[in-house]
């Protein structure tokens, strides 16, 4: 089949490399590259966050998890490395659906641990856009006003009409863009906000707990650089960082990695600011009181908008004799976490 992908970021990248992967021609079009895309800001740690339905997730987060396992052994090439991850749990809840499949899940007093990918999404991206073009397709800039526009820019670029025979496919990966593309008024943007420091040594994913309406508060080391996180806002879609946000942040950080590590706590204590370091320096042992403050990353904060909806729309529709479309979009904040399992299931929609 001739397909067009319409998105460039993590899921329509997977998908289009799967197709490739399938046999298939694939194009890629859309409106931003893949560096400015939401999935260039995530974190971005592999752990089903935000996104339904669960058992699906569940399903779809374990063949990404086996696809980045593979990847880690390139890491410099690829962005992902395999972290210890510690995820708060207070009240000492159950184990959650998804931790069925990890093999070295356990629950621990106030805490669940596991080892999961992590993965430095920029470099992730390159490798992926790097594979795709390897394999003969080609990404285009182009914005689509509706799926009519998607099927006549399939005709245009493959030099075809689609027909029973062979139809327009089109995979529709745009994300939040699904909102105006195909008039989806279940989904809405959720703000996340970031900042980005670098230590060499810190290299534990530490995970918050955090309640229904509380902004969720993470610790992620990647390749190069550590994220802080995060917010979760679905009121504003602005995406000028807040500098009151960031050091709002750095504070529940340097509370966060406490337990762990008491330089790098006070290391991101003194970076919010003298006042909050002078108070955060009671808490930790007198030889780490002097710790300066972390070092921030080139361009250090930043804000993206996870396309959310009640659930993942993953479903083939045909739309008319010869019009197929795929859809794939509504990951919320697991987009990177769920993606090589829902490519996979593209591919069968399509098979
Ligand atoms: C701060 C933050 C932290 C996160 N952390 C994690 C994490 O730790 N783990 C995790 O799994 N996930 C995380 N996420 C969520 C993850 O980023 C998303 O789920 C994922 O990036 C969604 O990927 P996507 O390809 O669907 O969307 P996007 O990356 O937004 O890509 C959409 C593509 O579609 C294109 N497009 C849109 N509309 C049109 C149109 N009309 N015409 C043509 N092209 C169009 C866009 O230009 C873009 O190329 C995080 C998100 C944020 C913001």
């Amino acid at each position: 089949m001739r397909i067009l992908v319409i998105g460039a970021g993590v899921i329509g990248l997977t998908s289009a490399l799967r197709l490739q992967q399938a046999g298939h021609t694939v194009e890629i079009a859309a409106r931003d590259l893949p560096e400015a895309t939401t999935s260039s800001v995530a974190g971005a740690v592999w752990e089903p966050y935000a996104v339904e339905p669960m058992d699906k997730a569940t399903a779809w987060g374990q063949a990404a998890f086996d696809m980045f396992k593979e990847l880690s052994e390139d890491s410099w090439y690829t962005g992902v490395v395999m972290r210890d991850v510690w995820q708060e749990n207070p009240g000492n809840a159950p184990a959650p659906e998804w931790a069925a499949a990890l093999v070295d899940f356990k629950l621990r007093d106030g805490y669940y641990t596991f080892t999961a990918p992590v993965i430095e999404t920029p470099i992730l991206l390159r490798y992926l856009q790097g594979q795709f073009e390897e394999h003969g397709g080609q990404i285009t800039r182009n914005t689509f006003a509706s799926l009519d526009d998607a099927f006549a820019y399939w005709e245009m670029t493959f030099g075809a009409t689609g027909s029973a025979d062979e139809p327009c496919v089109v995979v529709n990966c745009t994300g939040l863009g699904s909102r105006e593309l195909v008039e989806d008024n279940a989904m809405y943007a959720g703000k996340g906000q970031i900042v980005r420091v670098v230590d060499p040594t810190f290299a534990f994913a530490l995970m918050g707990a955090n309640g229904p309406g509380e902004n969720p508060t993470y610790i992620i080391p990647r390749l190069t650089n550590i994220v802080l996180g995060g917010i979760f806002d679905a009121e504003s879609e602005d995406l000028t960082p807040d500098p009151n946000i960031r050091t709002d942040i750095l504070h529940r950080c340097a509370h966060l990695a406490l337990f762990k590590d008491q330089r790098f706590a006070m290391s991101l204590a003194r970076l919010a600011g003298d006042d909050f370091a002078a108070s955060f320096a009671e808490r930790v042992d007198p030889q780490y009181r002097e710790t300066p403050a972390a070092t921030l990353a080139d361009n250090p904060d930043a804000c993206g908008l996870r396309p959310c909806r009640s659930e993942v729309r993953l479903e083939r529709v045909e739309l008319a004799p010869g019009r197929v479309v795929v859809h794939n979009y509504g990951h919320g904040g697991g987009g990177v976490t769920l993606s090589w399992g829902c490519a996979d299931e593209v591919v069968r929609l399509l098979g």
